[in-house]
């Protein structure tokens, strides 16, 4: 339920409530990084197209472990600093640009007053994008439907984990789900979601119910009206 099939909004929603009225960063550090990296599938599938057509495989340090797996698979990606400042500098023009895309609804109340202004957002994206050049190509198992991806090109070399993240902003922004992007808007929580459905306000259920809950409070302990 609260995993998304677009990688952009994994990627946005490493910023979350921290169950305390607080909010909390996934990528708040290298080994984190590195943890969510290895969760998300899209990343995975293209790590291991890329190691079997070519020989190289992604790695959360944005280098091309070449010849096997080892370096992307048995030990773990290896991801570093300068590659998380890049990766989170992506975020933030990934998250201006979808409290844009809410407007005039209120963005995620997270980070809503630090984020860059849209024009430098969108030069950022296109720039981070542009560091690695793909071409397209059609997989098509014989047990599964076909499916196009976008690798990155032979000549570059080394696979650059915040520019594959940075095309995955842009798909999804110029994509034809954006118009379903919301901000969740219950008690405490910062998520953006696709809505599903035409009455759907909140992310997930759990935040309806607090929501609701909340709601139920403010009626009960309102200061008494004059009458
Ligand atoms: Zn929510």
């Amino acid at each position: 339920m609260t995993t998304s099939r677009y990688l952009a909004l994994e990627l946005a929603n490493t910023v979350r409530h921290d169950g305390n009225g607080g909010v909390a960063d996934e990528l708040s550090s290298v080994d984190g990084l590195t943890s969510w990296v290895a969760a998300q599938e899209e990343l995975k599938a293209a790590e291991e197209f890329t190691a079997t057509g070519t020989g190289a495989a992604l790695t959360a340090a944005g280098a091309v472990a070449s010849g096997s797996h080892a370096a992307g698979s048995a030990t773990g990606p290896v991801a570093d600093e300068r590659v998380r400042t890049q990766v989170l500098a992506v975020r933030a023009a990934l998250r201006a640009l979808l409290a844009r895309a809410v407007a005039p609804a209120p963005p995620s109340r997270a980070d809503a007053d630090q984020l860059p202004p849209a024009d430098q957002a969108l030069s950022r994206l296109n720039a981070a994008a542009a560091r690695c050049p793909v071409v397209p190509l059609l997989d098509w198992p014989t047990d599964a439907a076909p499916v196009a991806r976008l690798l990155p090109a032979a000549s570059a070399s080394p696979v650059d984990l915040p520019a594959v993240l940075a095309r995955a902003a842009i798909a999804f922004l110029g994509g034809p789900d954006l118009p379903r992007l919301r901000a969740c808007t219950a008690p405490r929580c910062v998520r953006y979601f696709l809505k599903e459905h035409g009455r759907q306000e909140f992310c997930k259920a759990s935040c309806g119910n607090r929501a609701r809950a909340a709601r139920h409070y403010r009626r009960h302990h309102a200061p008494p009206t004059a009458n």
